[in-house]
């Protein structure tokens, strides 16, 4: 229900949440296999320190409760990229978010206005840009955004060559 993967769930509690009622809160922990990567190129790492606090990311909500997952991070020390924030399994790399909840935010954005993803999923309209960035730099390479292209039509006007070059004829 809480949409990760390679995560250990260690509890699961309401708390209040101030003028948002209660929340749910699922503190959890990479497992053994996903613990100890580093965020820029997953390779396996000594690690480095731990965060004396805890992070919070959110989640897709339980009907009307906001769900929050809420880890100790750590650092490792990559032999590439130095010391970096270790991979989680649930989020990406910068993110305050689970990357279940910007998948649902990246669709969602597709399909509806700005103002209804801010409303329905109760995020900040910057925080939405910032997710739909990050989902399309995830995503890069991933997907052929040419396929199944047939045409392509380019605005004469707009080219600097001029009107005597006219590729989208056929
Ligand atoms: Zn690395």
């Amino acid at each position: 229900m809480l949409g990760v993967e390679h995560t250990v769930i260690e509890s699961v509690d309401l708390e209040s949440g101030g003028r948002d009622g209660e929340v749910l809160v699922a503190r959890v922990r990479p497992k053994a296999g996903a613990a100890r990567r580093c965020s820029r190129c997953q390779r396996r790492c000594p690690g480095y320190d731990t965060s004396a606090t805890p992070r919070r990311w959110r989640g897709l909500d339980f009907g009307s409760t906001q769900v929050f997952l809420q880890a100790t991070t750590r650092r490792v020390s990559c032999p590439e990229h130095g010391v970096v924030v270790a991979a989680v399994p649930w989020a990406r790399p910068g993110s305050r978010f689970t990357a279940a909840f910007e998948d649902s935010v990246a669709w969602l954005v597709c399909h509806a206005t700005l103002s209804v993803v801010v409303i329905l999923l109760r995020v900040a309209w910057r925080s939405v840009s910032d997710i739909v960035t990050r989902v399309v730099a995830a995503r890069a390479g991933q997907v052929d955004r040419l396929a199944g292209l047939r045409r392509i039509g380019i605005d004469e006007i707009s080219s600097p060559l001029g009107p005597a070059v006219s590729p989208c004829r056929g």
